[in-house]
């Protein structure tokens, strides 16, 4: 039988390195067989090429990825029945340079035996409908080895040597774009296209606020709204203090104070209205009542909100949270702040069924194909951080190899054109690339293109900790 993947895949990913064919994709990841490309067979979770599937026949005495699967979804096909014999064929044309001795691993055999008994005690224990241990036979040990029996008939013998015919003459990896043998050059060190200047400085110059009449405008619009927009979230002002880049116009502590201020007129004028709504008589006892309620709110307010300072944090450290009515506030100029902020973005990495610790696994995948980076958008410039991986995979070829866990610095680099900047990475150790050579999830070399919004000028870049950091200028316009 051909191993399949159930939906049970929690898209963990640790079977794809263990497989000797690889034969297993991620979700929504083309597969290519016979030089060609086919769409993915699973758009949500990872899945296995049947063809490609010799059940670890001839590499190990189980099937690896229903050994290493953490949910146990990774099962015989009970539609696909396939003796020894076919499988260690499908090995021998899978892998053309292998030579398989007798007494290669088998599942069927638990270390080796007779291939062409072990496939016909297959079949025959399948049409007694056996448990599958009969003579010199050892069923998968995956735990759906029960029901698979019961549903496997015997006559889907026949369509598995039609199936033979298909069969691939290499193993090829997964298909993905951009992946690309690359120039070398060592992680931060500085190259010829490079500015002459340290890292810091080009921050600095990519930092340095806009001048000229809109940044002005900006500015003075900032400053005018102060005491409303002091009435927002910290993390929005704090956005709009770094978007308008100049701490006279508009800052955090200033707006907040000024907000403060401003409630202490605007609440008990709006309890003075509600008052005068349920028939409060204006300018006597009734509607002074209601002013001294909007004063009590006000004052409870300001003290929740600046209850840090109250408690000895300096200024500059406190959180000025928001008022009563800065949240749906937010909302109404959400749009306005993002034209104003433009914070940047980030490479895509999807979390979909992924949980605690494995989303940390699929963000080390994700690093491996170069997309985990974010973007920053400066005033003068963009600030880009690439994380590269940590870990080497664990595999069985990693093993007996006896390369450790720790992933060495790719050779990296870096280029600017028009709009856009490329980094590409390239693991050099040659262990390592037969390593990844055989794991769809781990390309050995990755290019990464960012477009960005504007023309670019001159770069600088350094790397430090498995972090790639690159500050490129806009070019003036
Ligand atoms: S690890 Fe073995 S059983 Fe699993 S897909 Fe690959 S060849 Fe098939
Ligand atoms: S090991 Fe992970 S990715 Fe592979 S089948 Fe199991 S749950 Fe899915």
């Amino acid at each position: 039988m051909a191993t399949i993947i159930t939906d049970d895949c929690i898209n963990c990913a640790a079977c794809e390195p263990e497989c000797p064919n690889t034969a297993i994709y991620q979700g929504d990841i083309e597969y290519e067989q016979d030089g060609v490309k086919h769409a993915a067979l699973s758009a949500d979770f990872f899945y296995i090429v049947g063809d490609k599937c010799t059940e670890c026949v001839g590499f190990f005495d189980e099937e690896a990825c229903a050994v290493v699967c953490p949910v146990d979804c990774c099962i015989p096909d009970p539609e696909r029945p396939e003796s020894e014999q076919l499988l260690i064929e499908r090995a021998r044309v899978l892998h053309p340079e292998t030579e398989f001795a007798e007494g290669f691993p088998s599942r069927f055999s638990g270390g080796g035996g007779d291939d062409s008994a072990a496939g016909d005690s297959a079949a025959g224990d399948s049409a007694a409908g056996d448990t599958g241990s009969g003579d010199g036979v050892a069923v998968a040990p995956v735990q759906a080895a029960a029901p698979v029996q019961a549903a496997a008939p015997v006559q889907a013998a026949a369509p598995v040597q039609a199936a033979a015919a298909s069969w691939s003459g290499r193993v090829e990896k997964a298909v993905r774009p951009g992946n690309t043998v690359v120039a070398s050059g060592n992680p931060g060190e500085r190259s010829e296209a490079e500015l002459g200047l340290s890292y810091r400085e080009v921050v600095d110059m990519a930092e340095e606020p806009l001048g000229g009449v809109t940044s002005t405008l900006r500015g003075l619009a900032a400053l005018l709204l102060s005491p409303l927009l002091g009435a927002l979230g910290h993390g929005p002002k704090a956005a709009i203090e770094a978007a308008v880049g100049n701490r006279a116009f508009f800052n955090v502590q200033t707006s907040t104070a000024l907000n403060v201020a401003n409630n202490f007129i605007l609440y008990p004028l709006l309890a003075m209205g509600v008052g005068l709504a349920l028939g409060a008589r204006p300018f006597t006892e009734d509607d002074k009542g209601w002013i001294f309620i909007g004063v009590v709110i006000a004052l409870l307010e300001s003290m929740v909100r600046l209850r840090q300072g109250l408690r000895g944090t300096p200024v500059a450290e406190m959180n000025m949270g928001a008022s009563l009515y800065g949240f749906p506030l937010g909302l109404l100029v959400q749009p306005l702040l993002e034209r104003l902020t433009e914070t940047g973005s980030s490479g895509a990495v999807p979390v979909q069924g992924f949980y605690g610790g494995e989303f940390e696994d699929k963000r080390e995948r994700q690093r491996r194909y170069g997309n985990v980076y974010t973007i920053e958008d400066l005033p003068r410039g963009y600030r880009i951080r690439l994380e590269l991986p940590r870990v080497i995979p664990p595999s069985a070829t990693r093993d007996e190899l006896g390369i450790g866990d720790e992933m060495p610095d790719y050779d990296l680099s870096v280029s600017v054109q028009g709009d856009s900047i490329t980094v590409k990475g390239s693991v050099v150790d040659e262990k390592l690339r037969t390593v990844f050579g055989v794991s769809s999830s781990c390309p050995a070399d990755f290019q990464t293109e960012i477009s960005l919004d504007q023309p670019l000028g001159g770069y600088r870049q350094r790397y430090s900790d498995k972090l790639l950091e690159i500050v490129v200028l806009k070019q003036a316009t």
